[in-house]
């Protein structure tokens, strides 16, 4: 294991026990100074114990670098990955055994944190065997929504890296708006290209419960759209859920096969068990989805297995746990 592959493996067990704090930063601009330097510099300075005298190393990731070059285990990496394993009830690894794949996520394109690439390779190195990398639409700026034009040069980036990553398939998507009349943020032009579309709310959260219904249905009744994101906004401790009304939107869901995201993101959780348990009444399918903004989100699936698990989600309803083809026939159709 390389210095560069151990700080990146230490990147990821923070970023999947969620912790955004000083020392997941710290360890992200040490990645980033051991990228950006001579591999014999490196070697050298660890070998005088002069690592920490370059701005942004400090003494949890020269000693990471160190033990990295000597060879054997890296103790701090061992530690923690040990300690921010994510959680799986028995029940819950069962939906998790089926997922073949994430339907939503996010890469530098928007507002993620790692390239689509490694991205791909983390969810392979999970076992899937396809994901749809879904990046934020332009409405989102402080996203970097992706325009057109953008958006078709991430197309053609897609299509190279398929080749390179042949059998698993990056397949090709959107986290598209839902903005306030319930149209979307890009045109049907550019939806119908794509593989798989999901529709989210992300501003004006708190408009009355009768035209969030009627913004959420029209959404959900367009053809290219394929999985209703985050259908309540909560933040949990932070953000009340929207309100809308559900018979109305899992109807729809129901009427014009728009899947149900269970959203993994453990300050999400969404949608709550009892809206949950009504969408599974209204004969919804479902996407079990990390919404990852870094490769280590990429293991929150969990979290929504054992939700899906606790509720009673019908398996053969969760589109990402069917085969690509199968996936691909169902977006295209609906
Ligand atoms: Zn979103
Ligand atoms: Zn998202």
């Amino acid at each position: 294991m390389t210095p560069v592959d151990a700080l990146e493996r230490v990147v990821h067990c923070l970023d999947r026990a969620h912790d955004t704090g000083f020392k997941a930063k710290a360890f992200v601009r040490a990645l980033e100074v051991v990228r950006a330097l001579p591999p014999n510099e490196l070697v050298a300075r660890s070998a005088a114990g002069t690592l920490t005298e370059l701005d942004g190393i400090g003494d949890s990731s020269a000693t990471v670098i160190q033990q990295a070059l000597a060879g054997g285990v890296v103790a701090y990496l061992a530690a923690l990955d040990a300690k921010t394993q994510v959680p799986l009830s028995p029940a819950g690894a069962v939906y998790r055994a089926a997922l073949r794949g994430d339907l939503h996520l996010h890469s530098r394109w928007s507002d993620g944190g790692a390239t689509i690439e490694a991205m791909a390779r983390t969810a392979i190195a999970l076992g899937h065997e396809y994901m749809v990398l879904t990046d934020h639409s332009p409405r989102l700026t402080i996203a970097h929504g992706l325009s057109a034009e953008r958006l078709a040069q991430q197309l053609a980036d897609v299509a190279m890296l398929n080749e390179q990553l042949a059998p698993f398939r990056v397949l090709t998507g959107i986290e598209v708006d839902i903005l306030e009349d319930g149209t979307l943020d890009h045109g049907d032009a550019i939806l119908s290209r794509l593989d798989v579309v999901v529709a989210s709310v992300h501003n004006k959260l708190r408009m009355g419960g009768s035209e969030m219904t009627e913004r959420m249905v029209r959404a959900i009744a367009n053809p290219n759209v394929d999985i209703l994101g985050h259908c309540t906004g909560r933040l949990l401790g932070k953000r009340e859920p929207s309100l809308f009304d559900p018979d109305y939107v899992f109807a729809a869901c129901s009427q014009f096969h728009t899947a149900v995201e269970i959203n993994c993101r453990p300050e999400r959780l969404d949608p709550p068990r009892p809206l949950l348990q009504m969408a599974i009444e209204y004969g919804c399918f479902f996407a079990i989805n990390s919404d990852a903004h870094a490769t280590g989100q990429l293991e929150w699936q969990p979290h929504g297995c054992d939700r899906a698990a606790e509720v009673g989600v019908p398996l053969d309803r969760v589109l990402n746990s069917w085969p690509v083809d199968e996936l691909l026939a169902w977006t295209a159709d609906q």
